[in-house]
Order: structure tokens, then sequence, then C-alpha cells
């Protein structure tokens, strides 16, 4: 058997679109992107949805959009994609870094601080922090409720990177005290703006792309011009309208456009996503139940109900000093490929990584937390089309090898 650590799951719907799309002789932005824009700003609940063709470039013109330049810092966590990060640099400004907490893997509003009192305390002159930006690991949410407050505190613009969270849900945890009955908000508008990615081995998936929500009328228009090369109207008015030829250029804008093509996908994906998130649950509860009790092999600790969680990332964490024959991550993930069984390490934090690291003077004893994730960490196969066999072959396998 052969079980890969992800696959999208397309249906019939999905490839009818897309060929309607290559029938209608029109490929690039057009009505099936407006219409995918549509259904995602109702889904999630912002005012504006705006399709581009990637999360990196959502958070990209995000960053863009609150005016960061080289004097600008920027809260990120160092545990996380490099997109997170990479998209401050684009500004030459200044990522902060900011370890995670060792059972969601999430930044909290502590680590925030911390890092904010550390970066004024250290860094002088210290450039302007105007910006942070918390990411959803894995799919659980972080307490926003305490981040915002913090920002409202410092007077910071929150981007989330909500990569992996469609549909990730929220309450603050003062609530989930007094009832366990909670529905939850879907993340979507919590932030000043929310990134979305649609990679193929995401929860739902166009191929490539991303989606920027955001409540604020200024953000939603910068980002529509600065999309699509600082365009002053949308490629949709330019030639659907046929009014008129005359458009201004207003900045050197970039080229996110998503193509119709991939909003044709992404249509039927998000209809479907509810499900996916189910069928993902129902996966992680077999994990739950099947893993537990093994020496050394640290289950997903939630802060949330289960229900919240968009179950993009099963991640279990190996301790050696309790595993059977002191067996490590990399062990697992060894054992595991030669039974042909897919895994993936989410993520060599980015203060490992020799840009960062070379650039900020990065330690791993300034990250405590993230490092001794970073060293235990392995995500195993998870995907809604994954078959009951190959599930129970992964939950087999990994009990062969660890008990
Ligand atoms: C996948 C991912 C991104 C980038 O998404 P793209 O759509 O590939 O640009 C950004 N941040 C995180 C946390 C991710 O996992």
């Amino acid at each position: 058997m052969n079980v890969p650590f992800a696959i999208p799951d397309l249906g019939n719907q999905e490839i009818q679109e897309v060929i309607s799309v290559i029938k209608s002789g029109w490929l690039t932005t057009a009505s099936r992107c407006k219409q995918f824009e549509e259904n995602f700003a109702k889904y999630v609940g912002a005012k504006h949805a705006l399709a581009v063709n990637s999360a990196t470039a959502a958070l990209h013109l995000g960053v863009e959009s609150m005016g960061a330049d080289p004097d600008t810092a920027v809260l990120v966590p160092t545990f996380t994609f490099t997109s997170t990060a990479e998209v401050v640099r684009y500004f030459d400004a200044e990522p902060i870094f900011v370890d995670c907490e060792p059972d969601t893997f999430c930044i909290s509003s502590d680590l925030i601080e911390q890092a904010y009192d550390h970066y004024k305390a250290n860094n002088l002159p210290a450039k302007k922090i105007k910006i942070m930006i918390p990411v959803h690991f894995g799919g659980h949410p972080c307490e926003m409720n305490d981040i915002v407050a913090l920002a409202k505190k410092y007077g910071l613009k929150i981007i989330e990177d909500a990569a992996h969270a469609i549909p990730t849900r929220y309450a603050a945890a003062e609530s989930l005290q007094e009832s366990n009955q909670i529905e939850g908000k879907l993340i979507g508008n919590t932030g000043d703006i929310t990134c979305f990615s649609f990679y193929a081995n995401k929860t739902m998936t166009t191929g490539e792309g991303g989606m920027l929500c955001t409540d604020n009328d200024d953000i939603a228009k910068r980002v529509q011009v600065m999309r699509l090369h600082g365009i002053s109207r949308d490629v949709w008015d330019r030639f659907e309208t046929g009014a008129s030829w005359e458009y201004d250029i207003v900045a050197p804008g970039y080229k996110y456009n998503m193509p119709d093509i991939s909003a044709a996908i992404g249509i039927h994906q998000l209809k479907k996503v509810e499900q996916f998130r189910d069928q993902r649950q129902k996966i992680a509860q077999i994990y739950f139940d099947e893993l537990k009790n093994i020496p050394g092999l640290i289950l997903p600790r939630l802060k949330c109900p289960k229900e919240f969680h968009s179950w993009y990332l099963f991640m279990v964490l190996i301790n050696p000093e309790a595993s059977k024959n002191g067996l490590t991550r990399d062990d697992l993930i060894t054992e595991l490929s030669k039974r042909n069984i897919g895994t993936s390490v989410h993520y060599k934090p980015l203060h490992r990584m020799s840009y960062y690291k070379n650039r900020y003077k990065l330690k791993p004893e300034m990250f405590p937390n993230a490092e001794w994730v970073f060293q235990r960490c392995v995500s195993l196969p998870m995907f809604s089309a994954m078959k009951e066999n190959q599930l129970e072959y992964v939950i087999e396998s990994i009990k062969e090898i660890l008990l």
C-alpha cells in the first residue's frame, strides 16, 4: 500500500466548470473569479474577498496596503512557512520573530508581548512596530481576543495568515469556559486582513491561489488596484462593460490576479469545504482513538473544541526520552517512508533558515518552544479523500514501529 502525505480532493463539478471556462474563450480574471469572491466573502462573513494567485501574494498586498517601509517592523512567528516573513522583507521592513506555544504551535498575546518588549529594549534605534501576522497553525485558531486586545493596546494592525484555516472557527476562551455548546465564528474578518491559501495541498485548492479578506473599504480598494499592475479599474470593468478603453496607472502594482480557470475550481471546492473538514475531523478522531497510550507519542493538544479546527494538519510529537529504543522523529519518518507512507515536517523554524538566521543573528535558544517542537514534530497523512484502509495502514504501521 501507498499513502501520500496529502492529495487534493477534486470532483466532476470542478472538471465541468473548468471545461466550460476553456470553452468560453475567456481564461483570465472575469465572471468565475467574481462569483468565487462573492461566495467566499459570504461564507466567511467578510465584507470584501479579493482573489489572488497565492496566499503569499495576499500577504504581500496586505503588508503593502498598510504602508510598510524600511522603518517598519512586523511581528511574525518563527514557527511558520517563509511566506509569512518574506513579504515583510519585500519592503526592506524588519521581521521580529515570535516563539510559539508548545501545545497549539500558535503565537499567543503573551509571546507577542515578550518579543515586542525585547525588541523595544534591545534594538536602538528601533523601527516602528506596526503590524503582526499571527498564523492559525495547522488549522488551530490563535487566541484572537487577546491578540486583538494587544493590537489595540500598542496600535498594531493584524494580518491573519489563515493559509491553514479554511474553515477554522474561533471563540474567546472565556466564552468557551461558560459553555461547550458554542458555535464559534469563522476566521475571515477577525484581524484587519485575513489571507487564505488554495495551494494544492491545502484544505481546499484552486491549484495555486489565495484570497484576501477585509472589512475595510480603503484596504480593499488599495488591494484591488495593486493586485493588477496599479490599474485604477478592474480588468472586469475594463473589458466587460465595454464602456471605455481608458485606464490609469496609479502605482507600480503587481500581477497577482486569479485566472478564471482557477476560480472555477475554487467555486466548487468552497461548496465542499465543510464536508472536507468533517472528513478530516473523522480521520483526526480515529488517529486520537487509535494512537493514544503509545509511549513517546504526543497527540495534538487543543485549546479549542475540535469542531473549531480545520484539521489541515495532524501533527504529532515524538519524545525520544519516552519512545521505544529512544526512537526519534527522524527515525519515525524513515520507518514510515520505508512502508510507503508520506509525512512532512511543519516547519523547520525560520530562525534556523540561513537567510533569517544570518541576517538577524538568530539563535535557537531565543525560541525554546519552537526548538522543542521542531525537534519532535511530524505531520501524519491527512486529506479528505483518504481511504479507510489507508488510514488503518498508517495506524498499524505506527503501532508496529512505536510499540
Ligand atoms: C502554504 C502557506 C502559505 C503560502 O501559501 P501560497 O498560496 O502557496 O502562497 C503561507 N503561509 C503558510 C503558513 C502556509 O502554510
